[in-house]
């Protein structure tokens, strides 16, 4: 049977960072992806200062770079000048490629079209007949992971986001709209990229239905004037249920680890920094992450304030037009005084 020191399911930006650590420390690394092509995921592309802080990504490959966010609620609207351009879009097919031609350099074997299929406790099974040996497992497979059905790990809490992705380039600001009528706690958003722009939604199903979620998306999309005929809806489950990342020789890592954002959505950098941290406990297993430590820290910060605005019910429309009205005030004092 053909073995490797690490096996890695999934290459999203959480297996793809921590095949290319493990591979620079030396690791016989095997990374399995079921697609053909590395990248393509659906998402809206948002990267924050600390994904581009991290991944020191070139110009030439973002899809927009922005100096300002803008938040509407149905009574306002706030602009937040940030200090740089220290939001930007990136296609997520750019991203992976990105990452991959970083991995290709360290010799680490990859193979497309490789979907795991079946887990063991030190073999997996590739497209329902080959079998590959490890010595430590990395399940980096997303939100609906093989590795933490096999571990056995509950996803009780899960997110669901939608999204149109609509040609052109019409749109030029990062908007975030909070609507808590439409969307509760959660918003949609406007993320602008080079020559298509991303226009979605999400939520947690246990307070809005995918449903309801697609009716109140329509019913924006269409007050605002946004024409999505002819285009085909996405949706995508977002996993934010941590129940940790290390299982005996099996790790999981970003999304099937559940570190994404409950609030924002975003699971990017946490993919990124999981990935990197798995690899460094699998290099040295009396590592501690910190990192994840922080990772953690943050998602229950999150969790806190999204857990505010849902159980402030009617009063959550009150509280947002609050937090932009200050949020101007504190605009407009930093600036003139
Ligand atoms: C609509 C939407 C918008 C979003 N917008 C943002 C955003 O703006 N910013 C942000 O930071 N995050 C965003 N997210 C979240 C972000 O997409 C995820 O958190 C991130 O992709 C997680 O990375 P990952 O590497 O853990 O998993 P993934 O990116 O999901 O990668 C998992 C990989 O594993 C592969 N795979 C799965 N099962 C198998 C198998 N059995 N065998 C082989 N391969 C397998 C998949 O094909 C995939 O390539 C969004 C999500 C959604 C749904």
């Amino acid at each position: 049977m053909e073995s490797y020191d690490v096996v890695i399911v999934g290459a999203g930006p959480a297996g793809l960072n921590c095949a290319q650590k493990l591979s620079e420390a030396g690791k016989k690394v095997l990374l399995l992806e079921q697609n053909k092509i590395i990248g393509p995921k659906i998402c809206a592309g948002g990267l924050t200062g600390q994904d581009l802080e991290y991944l020191k990504l070139p110009d030439n490959i973002l899809g927009h770079k922005f100096n300002k966010v803008t938040i509407h609620t149905p009574l306002q609207k706030c602009k937040i000048k940030l200090d740089a351009f220290s939001i930007c879009t990136i296609d997520r097919k750019d991203l992976g490629q990105w990452q991959f031609a970083k991995l290709k350099k360290t010799g680490a074997a990859v193979r497309t079209k490789a979907r795991v299929t079946k887990i063991e406790k030190d073999h997996v099974i590739v497209n329902g007949t080959e079998k590959i040996g490890f010595k430590y497992l990395v399940g980096a497979d997303g939100s609906a992971s093989l590795a933490r059905r096999f571990l056995g790990v509950k996803t009780d809490i899960i997110g669901i986001a939608i999204q149109y992705i609509i040609p052109g380039n019409k749109y030029k600001d990062f908007e975030y709209f909070v609507d808590s009528s439409l969307f509760k706690a959660w918003y949609a958003w406007i993320f602008p990229h080079k020559d298509y722009v991303s226009v979605g939604t999400g939520g947690d199903p246990r307070y809005v239905s995918s449903k309801e979620l697609r009716e109140n998306f329509a019913k924006w999309l269409s007050q605002k004037g946004i024409d999505v005929s002819g285009l085909e809806i996405q949706g995508c489950p977002i996993n934010f249920d941590y129940r940790g990342n290390k299982f005996g020789n099996i790790f999981l890592a970003g999304d099937a680890a559940g570190l994404a954002s409950g609030l924002t959505g975003e699971g990017i950098y946490q993919a990124l920094i999981s990935g990197e941290e798995i690899a460094k406990s699998i290099i040295d297993e009396n590592y501690v992450s910190d990192k994840i430590k922080k990772l953690l820290k943050e998602q229950k910060k999150h969790h806190r304030i999204l857990n505010f605005f849902i159980k402030s019910g009617e009063l959550r429309k009150v509280e947002f037009e609050i937090i932009i009205f200050w949020m101007k005030i504190h605009w407009f004092l930093k600036n003139y005084f």
